[in-house]
């Protein structure tokens, strides 16, 4: 055993009482409600719509399948530019769907897709721009507003890791036109698995809630080639109870990064992200960057010495998701043309982070991280 004497994992998730969901499991094994809009999904969205500030939500069995079927909601078809700098779902969702990912660079300050480059990118096949809030940090909405309007482009925002994060009070969920989240257990907020979408307008909700269940629009009528994507009863009631700890978490996360903030500062050679101004972050992760070159150890070697002592960080987002054999004879994932995902990707380590890690952890844990780069 480590220092630590037991394993400290990048990401634990956070669990409400367990004798608080036992009142809700009672109620769904009584009313034989099992899925299918049931009460406590008509309550899950409900609560979400006015605890992220949004107007429209449909609920998902997971994350992937909700990118998939907004992709189908606005009939995106051709070629979509997106960012290599992701969980690998982002791009899989646009191939699972007959779209061709065409990959853009990220901006070197918050690792998000570089809105400078994306049209350059544009060709007449192009009809949406899919970027992703890495991390939670908001994307440089207003220019890639600017250029959809321009070119006549849709934009799906990946908001897998952007829960409750806001700009000037406002959601981040509401820029696009759809935003995507993700419940799974490694994320800020969970139902086990889950996901949702987020639009804004009433016939965009309907279309969305028919395709998640097969395109049923009642009984009898089929209006479309819809798919299974429906969050059960369960899912939901969970979703619920999570909510009432929703806040405490996220401030717990930001004390967290706050700490790591004060230990790692300082050290030339080593970066990690700074609140932006206005907005409101929810800490999904705690991403250092690690110039290779200013070391005798790489961000690699510091990966597996922490993992000998029995702290697992993670290295999000590496490989690219362009260098992936399925992805990687695409012309815009050529070396070389991704310049600065292809540096990044190198230097990045997520460091623990989640609500119940303690201080006393989190100084050794910088302890150790200072130790491994002197
Ligand atoms: C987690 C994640 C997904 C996939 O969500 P699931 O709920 O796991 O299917 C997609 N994109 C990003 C950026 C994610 O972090």
């Amino acid at each position: 055993m480590s220092a630590f004497g037991k394993n400290i994992y990048v990401t634990r998730p956070t669990m409400p009482p367990l004798n608080e969901f036992v009142g809700f499991l009672k109620d769904i094994w009584e009313r034989r409600q099992l899925t299918n809009k049931g009460k406590y999904h008509q309550e899950l969205e409900e609560a979400l719509k006015e605890h992220l500030g949004v107007k429209y939500i449909s609920l998902f069995c997971n994350g992937t399948l909700a990118l998939m079927t907004a992709l189908e909601a606005l009939r995106i078809t051709g070629e979509v530019i997106t960012t290599p700098y992701s969980f690998v779902a982002s791009t899989h969702a646009l191939c699972w769907n007959n779209i061709k990912p065409v990959f853009c660079d990220i901006e070197p300050d918050y690792m998000n897709i570089d809105a400078e480059k994306i049209e350059a990118l544009i060709t007449p096949r192009t009809t949406a721009i899919l970027p992703v809030h890495v991390y939670g940090n908001p994307c440089n909405v207003k220019k890639i507003a600017k250029i959809a309007k321009k070119y006549e482009l849709k934009i799906i925002y990946d908001a897998c890791h952007a829960f409750g994060v806001k700009i000037d009070n406002k959601s981040i969920l509401n820029y696009g036109d759809l935003s995507v989240l993700s419940f799974h257990a490694t994320k800020v907020y969970n139902t086990f698995e889950g996901g949702a979408i987020i639009c804004h307008d009433q016939r965009m909700k309907e279309q969305i809630d028919f395709l998640k269940n097969f395109g049923f629009a009642n009984e009898t009528t089929v209006i479309d080639i819809g798919i299974n994507a429906k969050m059960n009863e369960i899912q939901a009631a969970y979703g619920l109870l999570q909510l009432k700890y929703i806040d405490k978490a996220i401030e717990k996360r930001r004390r967290i990064a706050k700490l790591y903030r004060q230990g790692l500062k300082g050290i030339k050679g080593v970066r990690f992200l700074s609140d932006i101004k206005g907005v409101r972050h929810n800490y999904s992760n705690f991403p250092i960057f690690i110039n290779n070159d200013k070391f005798t150890r790489s961000r690699n070697e510091i990966y597996e010495a922490l993992k000998k002592h029995h702290i697992y960080g993670r290295r999000y987002f590496y490989p690219l998701i362009s260098q992936f054999p399925a992805y990687k004879s695409l012309p815009s994932a050529a070396i070389g043309r991704l310049p600065v995902a292809e540096r990044i990707t190198k230097e990045v380590l997520c460091l623990p982070i989640y609500p119940d890690l303690n201080n006393k952890d989190v100084l050794a844990i910088v302890n150790l991280v200072k130790s491994l780069l002197s």
